[in-house]
């Protein structure tokens, strides 16, 4: 048995109890976890945190963890999702010691079923889903007896026989587990344990028609799997002692400890795959990749690093208290990431046109500016100047308010990493609108500050010579309340301006060979990463995040 290294890691309950059942050499010292999807959507950043806990518990303590899928359930579960899963959870960086689908213990677990039926601890019921609820009382009241409670075992098995091979009718018998009806743990009233349902599952085809519930598969194919300690989401508190009756009354070895901690919270968004597949069906957003999405794969196209949602991870930490955790904290961990990683670059996202008219036509000069101001081993590049450029709108007021520190009209302005202009006069079309700013170049101020005058405002600028066009999509929370799920229909609560697109944004020369998942800042707009949905001919960036937190203010 080897000794597990100092963690460096922050401290959590879990991790401290390891330790202590490593020190009392529980289970031979060993450590062993699992990640338990259910296949039936793609995982989210409530996932990640389990991920990160299940993967992350094990290699700190030189244990093993699997990847199991856990497909009880085949109306809503696909291999599609098998396959998603797997690679956002190796694109968080694990590595699963095995893969395993409860379908593969579906032999085992009927086996251990017909043994509990022979042991007089399972029956078969007639009734129906229904009649079972009603009989199933309530915090305060007992549960009531199935009249078939007392079957014989041997009419159990006959029954459960022919359950499987097919003779009865969907939903007209299941196997109910025969624990106590005055239990004040509901969960322990007789639950159901089996059922019949004619549909095809995604792994073993046609092969099954009776297929067995979560609580009954959950604890057998962890002790299968010989997990020590089976990490799981505080709602499962109460089915801890189903967890550990179903063990203590079967035939197997291994008992896993089952320990809850609480689920994530994040603020403006959904974490159930449930609701999420609910806004991929209708359109609400652009598939599960969308990158407004709490979906790994939506959190991936919009920029998003993995070490930057394990950092997350690890600093919203592991307890047993359920909290909301503010979007802010998220972004806060990619923004510093980019912040060190990422290229500077200089698009105007809505450009008007400046025209230098001291400034030759036809002449370009070729300017250097550094792709990161504190990283020079992240090299120059050249940006070309000329005539005709592009500004953000934003940065010119014809009536500039006071402290206004952008161009004005009669103002001075330096752009980026070249000359100070002045703004000499506007030009308007019909309506009224501002298309041109007609301006002169102070020659000599590249790289130097102006004699005898103060120039305030520094903007980021293209070359309208040699811009290359893209789309840029700019995003905002999901939703407008806090708690979508606080709300009878949370689709009602979607945020319609999540989702603003800029098309005519003007892009300096060196973003033309962009490809997706590239990210940069984009001088004083944010971070940016090149989307999917860039062609050779049309570049599309999305935000993944503003340079400061706007969310807290
Ligand atoms: P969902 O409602 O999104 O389907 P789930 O819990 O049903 O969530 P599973 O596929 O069963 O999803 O989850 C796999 C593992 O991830 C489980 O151990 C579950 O507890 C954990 N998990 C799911 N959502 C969260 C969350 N928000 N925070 C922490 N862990 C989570
Ligand atoms: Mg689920």
């Amino acid at each position: 048995m080897s000794q597990p290294e100092q963690p460096t890691a922050a401290a959590n309950f879990i991790r401290h109890l390891i330790r202590d059942d490593i020190a009392a050499d529980k289970n031979g010292g060993r450590v062993g976890t699992r990640f338990p999807p259910e296949p039936n959507g793609y995982p989210h950043i409530g996932h990640a945190k389990s991920i990160c806990l299940n993967f992350g518990t094990a290699k700190e303590f030189n244990g093993k963890c699997n990847l199991r899928f856990d497909d009880t359930n085949p109306e809503k579960e696909s291999d599609e999702f098998v396959k998603a899963i797997a690679e956002d959870v190796r694109w968080l960086g694990f590595e699963w010691d095995a893969q395993y689908f409860a379908s593969d213990y579906f032999e085992q677990l009927f086996g251990f079923a017909m043994a509990l039926i022979k042991d007089g601890f399972a029956f078969v019921d007639d009734q129906s889903a229904d009649e079972i609820r009603a009989q199933r009382g309530s915090l305060t009241e007992p549960g009531k007896d199935s009249p078939f409670r007392n079957r014989s075992v041997k009419e159990n098995v006959d029954l459960f026989t022919a359950m499987r091979a097919g003779e009865f009718e969907d939903g007209s018998k299941v196997l109910r587990l025969k624990i106590d009806m005055a239990s004040p743990n509901i969960t322990l009233r007789d639950p159901v344990i089996y059922r019949i349902r004619r549909v095809d599952h995604h792994r073993t085809g046609d092969a099954w028609c009776i297929y067995p519930m979560y609580d009954f598969t959950h604890c057998i194919s962890d002790a299968i799997e010989a997990i020590t300690h089976s990490l799981c989401t505080l709602e499962f508190a109460d089915h801890r002692p189903l967890y550990d009756w179903v063990l203590d009354h079967i035939d197997i070895e291994c008992h896993p400890q089952q320990i809850e901690f609480a689920r994530l919270a994040l603020e403006y968004t959904v974490v159930s795959k449930r609701k999420l597949a609910a806004l991929v069906k209708s359109g609400a957003v652009d598939g599960w990749d969308d990158p407004r999405m709490p979906t790994l794969r939506g959190m991936r196209r919009r920029g998003f690093s993995p070490a930057s949602i394990r950092l997350f991870c690890e600093r919203i930490g592991v307890t047993r208290k359920d909290s909301w955790i503010e979007m802010g904290v998220l972004e806060d961990c990619i923004r510093g990431d980019l912040n060190e990683n990422a290229p500077r670059r200089m698009s105007v996202l809505d450009p008007i046109k400046v025209v230098i008219q001291n400034y030759p036509e036809g002449q370009r000069e070729q300017l250097t500016m550094p792709n990161h101001p504190q990283r020079e081993e992240l090299g120059d590049r050249e940006i070309s100047f000329s005539r005709e450029l592009y500004i953000e709108r934003d940065d010119f007021a014809e009536v500039p308010p006071p402290k206004y520190k952008r161009l004005a009209l009669g103002g001075e302005v330096r752009l980026r990493g070249s000359y100070v202009i002045r703004c000499d006069e506007v030009v308007k079309d019909e309506s009224g609108e501002v298309v041109e700013l007609l301006c002169t170049a102070d020659m000599a101020t590249l790289g130097v500050k102006p004699e005898g005058r103060k120039v305030k405002g520094v903007v980021h600028w293209v070359d309208a010579t040699t811009a290359v066009d893209a789309e840029v999509r700019l995003y905002d929370r999901l939703f407008s309340n806090p708690n979508p799920n606080s709300v009878e229909d949370f689709t009602t609560a979607l945020n319609a301006e999540s989702l603003i697109i800029m098309r005519k944004a003007k892009c300096e020369a060196s973003l033309a060979s962009a490809t997706s998942e590239d990210v940069f800042q984009f001088e004083r707009m944010g971070y940016f990463c090149c989307d999917t949905d860039s062609t050779q001919n049309r570049l599309v960036f999305n935000r993944t995040v503003t340079l400061r937190d706007t969310w807290s203010s």
